[in-house]
């Protein structure tokens, strides 16, 4: 941890980073001071210590914000990334440092140190370095608004979480025992339950009650409402007045010039020619819920969005999948214990990539929940990373991989970090089981951490991952999901540690046989708010009322409409980190079913050979070159819809 530790009070942690990034600017303006013409070692070298060195405080005090128990240290972590950010901002605008980099001479360098120097030339070009000083003042007083806006809107979705309180314990008809035993009720006799996703997941997929789902749901599409909504709109017209001081009609324009897609027009094409592919299964798929609905309620007219849920498979969806596949993901779940899970992911990797997790016992990091791992191959260390999976007050709400470190191969090993909201707070980690669908949503964001490993040994800040495209970054996440969908993989480690009994070969056919279940409307559902995130950053904001806006662009897509009295915009993380490029995930995942084909041809998703070929062309590199070219070299051909286009038509397979 060097100088940032865990442990750190918040007052010792704002001097340690004041401390970091005086430094840092100090030894910035150390660079200017010799008359010699710069080159690698006496400028691009130490440039890049400095920047990882502000990189540090950026991703620790974003990593203490999200996680840290303490509000203090949060509120310390959340000031230590925004300094960081404000040192970058002014860098990235400073016209020293471009007119250096202007002044190097790239005849002399290796192809990745080029295309390192042309990619920061492209990200100065693009904060303006090349204008007068005084609207360079500007653009930096800009950026750190924008970093302070989208702060406050993600604060606010983590320390919102609802809840919604019911009469008694029957409302919890459906749920599986273990969620029983985890909600007692009250001394009042009323259950609480919360939109933290242990509640809000099992609520939408098992509970019996319509009435419960909908009331949950509705609490669940107004966490951060009303709060967030202004802060949503000065978000919007701040990052609007940004690109056009830049010279970009919108914001969407200025977001999309350096991901693979590069224009919004491309991505509206993209997000179309899905949208024509999965339109026609989803309707279907439609159809068929209200179908079983009907069996319920013969006067049903609709499906609601409680019945079908909005971000996985809902209730309607599980009936059809137990009445008619015969899979139930609840009778899974009992095989699926979160020691076994997570064992049965190590060994996996172990075999496909010979890499090995040795786990860190010791001083607790920051909570006692929290488990520590060091990985290595052969004997060479990769990298260190921490899995956080049980929820706690503040703590961030969704699933992601975090940085930590950022690693540079010489200088400091990468330090990734799952921050996951999957196990129940009352339950001993020992004894706690997964939904089959965190196990996927576990495997994909082990994809990103193995991402962050594997690229950790570059030679440059800005030829890590964390720089390349982001519109390629879920291609390895979603891609890893497969292993998790594997029956084969899943039979290795699914049991039942109370019985000892392996996971049934009947229950893992059918998981198979349904797997393709309710895909498009998943997808579509997906390119609608590709198409939000877009639109909304695609114009000028003046005057948009975001949630009619929402509904009617969803409505475009998705033909059930969204109650008028939700405000899911108010707490969709994505709209700051992501800004217009929430089709990242349409688009990675027509780039994943490609890098799957491999694998698949093989015959064999354990083949380690094939993983050998993908962990050398698509994880090691990181950003040293174009996403397209690691994909070509892996593929040896440009990737196409084809392996996509398939994917999605066997949703139209009836049940067995
Ligand atoms: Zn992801």
């Amino acid at each position: 941890m060097g100088r940032l530790p865990w442990t750190a009070s918040p007052e010792e942690l704002r001097r340690t980073v004041a401390e970091i990034l005086g430094e840092a600017t100090d030894r910035l303006d150390g660079l200017f001071r010799s008359p010699e013409p710069p080159t690698v070692e006496t400028f691009l070298r130490p440039l890049d210590r400095i920047l990882l060195s502000v990189r540090d405080v950026s991703a620790h005090g974003s990593y203490l914000f999200a996680v840290h128990p303490d509000a203090a240290v949060r509120t310390a972590g959340r000031e230590a990334s925004e300094a960081a950010d404000r040192f970058f901002n002014a860098f990235r605008i400073d016209d020293r440092v471009y007119r250096a980099l202007l002044a190097l001479d790239l005849e002399t360098v290796d192809a990745t140190t080029r295309f390192m120097v042309e990619r920061m030339r492209r990200e100065m070009r693009r904060s303006g370095a090349e204008k007068d000083p005084e609207s360079r003042a500007r653009l930096v007083a800009l950026n750190n608004l924008i970093d302070r806006i989208g702060n406050q809107y993600n604060e606010n979705i983590a320390r919102m979480d609802r809840s919604v309180e019911f009469a008694g314990p029957e409302v919890l008809r459906g749920l599986p025992p273990d969620f029983l035993a985890n909600h007692p009720p009250e001394a009042s006799g009323k259950v609480r339950l919360t939109t933290k996703y242990p509640d809000f997941h099992p609520v939408m997929t098992y509970a019996d009650d319509a009435e419960v789902r909908r009331q949950l749901l509705g609490a669940f599409m107004n966490r951060a409402y009303p709060d967030n909504l202004p802060v949503l709109d000065q978000l919007l017209r701040e990052r609007n007045e940004l690109a056009r001081s830049l010279g970009y009609p919108t914001y969407a324009a200025f977001a999309l010039e350096d991901k693979m897609i590069e224009r919004p027009e491309a991505a509206r094409v993209f997000l179309h020619r899905v949208a024509d592919r999965v339109r026609e299964p989803a309707a279907r798929h439609v159809e068929r819920l209200l179908r079983r609905k009907r069996r319920d309620d013969p006067a049903a007219e609709r499906v609601e969005l409680w019945d079908g849920s909005f971000f996985a498979r809902g209730y309607y969806d599980h009936k059809i999948l137990t009445e008619e596949y015969g899979f139930d993901s609840k009778r899974l779940r009992a095989y699926l214990p979160y020691p076994q899970v997570r064992d049965g992911l190590f060994a996996l990797c172990e075999e496909l990539f010979g890499i090995r997790f040795h786990r860190i016992e010791g001083p607790e990091i920051y909570h006692p929940s929290v488990e520590a791992y060091d990985v290595t191959e052969g004997d060479r260390p990769l990298g260190r990373f921490f899995l956080d999976l049980v929820p706690r007050e503040g703590k961030y709400n969704h699933a992601a991989c975090f940085t930590v470190r950022d690693g540079i191969e010489g200088v400091q090993l990468p330090q990734p970090a799952l921050v996951c909201n999957f196990l129940h707070p009352d339950t001993p980690v020992a004894r706690a089981r997964m939904e089959y669908s965190d196990v996927v949503t576990f495997f994909h964001e082990f994809g990103h951490l193995l991402h962050a490993l594997f690229s950790g040994h570059v030679p440059w800040l800005y030829t890590g991952a964390g720089f390349m495209e982001w519109d390629f970054i879920e291609a390895p996440s979603q891609l890893f999901e497969e292993w998790a969908r594997d029956p084969a993989t899943l039979s290795r480690f699914a049991r039942d540690p109370d019985t000892g009994e392996k996971v049934p070969a009947d229950l893992l056919a059918q998981m198979k046989a349904s797997s393709a279940f309710g895909r498009a409307q998943t997808w579509l559902r997906q390119v609608a708010l590709a198409a939000i995130s877009l639109e909304l950053y695609d114009r000028d904001p003046t005057g948009i009322e975001t949630t009619s806006f929402f509904r009617d662009v969803y409505g475009q897509y998705v033909p059930e409409p969204l109650d008028p009295d939700y405000h899911p915009q108010a707490a969709w993380g994505h709209l700051t980190g992501y800004s217009a490029f929430y089709y990242t995930y349409v688009w990675s995942l027509v780039i994943a079913r490609d890098l799957l084909r491999p694998f698949l041809e093989k015959g064999n998703l354990t083949d380690p050979e094939t993983a050998a070929r993908y962990a050398r062309e698509i994880l090691v590199p990181g950003g040293q070159r174009p996403a397209a070219d690691l994909v070509r070299a892996y593929l040896g051909r440009e990737f196409n819809f084809d392996a996509f286009e398939a994917w999605i038509r066997a949703d139209a397979a009836p049940a067995p």
